[in-house]
């Protein structure tokens, strides 16, 4: 058996530590008898394991006492329309719209209340960010959402430019989560689908602010309430247990490696070679997004002659370097370089399409 270098978008590598524990712990977790699989959510081993994972993630991430954490289901998807379900109130709320993922968010969220498109790059492609001037907010609103690094288009908006607009911010940070360092107070919601940067699919992180805990309209269901799953630990019902174990141990992973500046400085080289390769290659490979806003996580590209296409990636798999088909809405290619993709991985890729390039450009 041998490990292949993952790019997949999602579900994610996972880093092989994390891997390598989990099954060494997978019969018998500590001495329990059983698997984190088969234990009581409600028994002292379990809320040893969820309670561990809360304080490691408060500690790299620098949560401040006023933010609940909650550990959900549903994926990003679900926030969507839990979202607005929880924070509208019968206001309106802003949508910024900068690739796939925020205009389905926006989308959902129309079918709940009243919102409004703040600003969309839909016109030039989804391959910028917006500028400032045209980005009409509605002071009043509930909310204004962002997607903060889109999987699909590859933009991401840089963490200095996320700007204080007086109303609370909710970022979908799915893809970037946990990348580097972020300044949570700068946020009333962050969440996060846990299949790109924190674990296994199933689970889902929200980060809220407390002060919109308790916002929901009543005839909501309970099961949604962010107030009720803050209350109840995120255990009103049975959690994804395994999942937040395994987002857990990747907490304890991303500490061992210095924690997110670290792993920040890493991400960034990574990011950084592979552009170079793209930029560098005379136009046989192109990544069409505005160089200030290019994504650290995913990068999609595409070949100059998409003939090559099949060549590419059949030729990429014989070498190891699995994953690299684009989303079927852009086309070409897409290398995810989460943080549980390692330097060296995304050094192979760029070894291979420069040989690749020369052998066929
Ligand atoms: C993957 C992804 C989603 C959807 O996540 P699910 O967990 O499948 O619902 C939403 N937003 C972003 C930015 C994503 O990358």
């Amino acid at each position: 058996m041998s490990r292949i270098w993952n790019f997949s978008a999602g579900p994610a590598a996972l880093p092989e530590e994390v891997l390598a524990q989990a099954r060494d712990e997978l019969l018998d977790w500590h001495g329990a008898g059983c698997s984190v699989m088969e234990m009581s959510h409600r028994g002292k081993e379990f809320t040893s394991i969820i309670e561990q994972a809360e304080a490691d993630l408060r500690e790299l991430m620098g949560i401040p006492e006023q933010y609940a954490v909650l550990f959900l289901q549903g994926g990003a998807t679900q926030q969507f329309a839990q979202i607005p379900l929880n924070l509208l109130a019968g206001r309106s709320a802003d949508y910024v719209v900068t690739g796939s993922w925020s205009k389905k968010a926006f989308k959902e969220a129309q079918r709940v209340g009243n919102v409004r498109c703040a600003a969309t790059t839909e016109a030039s492609g989804f391959t910028r960010l917006p500028t400032a001037e045209e980005i009409k907010l509605d002071p009043f609103a509930a909310y204004l959402h962002v997607c903060t690094n889109e999987t699909i288009h590859g933009v991401e908006i840089p963490a200095q430019r996320i700007a204080d607009t007086g109303v609370p911010l909710v970022a979908d940070m799915s893809s970037h989560i946990l990348s580097g360092p972020v300044n949570v107070e700068k946020f009333g919601l962050i969440y996060a689908g846990a299949q790109k940067n924190i674990g296994p699919s199933g689970l889902t992180l929200v980060i809220i602010h407390r002060d919109l805990l308790g916002m929901a309209p009543l005839n909501i269901p309970t099961v949604l309430d962010y107030a009720v799953m803050a209350e109840n630990g995120s255990m009103l019902n049975t959690p994804p247990t395994f999942g937040i174990y395994m987002a857990g141990l990747v907490f304890q992973w991303l500490k061992r490696q210095g924690g997110l500046a670290a792993i920040d400085a890493v991400n960034g080289e990574k990011a950084q070679i592979l552009y170079a390769a793209i930029d560098g290659s005379n136009g046989f490979y192109t990544n069409p997004v505005d160089p200030d806003c290019r994504s650290r996580m995913n990068v999609p590209f595409v070949l100059r002659d998409a003939a090559l296409d099949a060549d590419f990636l059949a030729e990429a798999k014989a070498a190891g370097l699995l994953a690299l088909k684009g989303h079927k809405s852009v086309g070409g290619m897409r290398a995810s370089i989460y943080n549980a993709v390692p330097l060296a991985a995304v050094q192979a890729l760029v070894d291979f399409m420069n040989d690749f390039a020369r052998r066929k450009g």
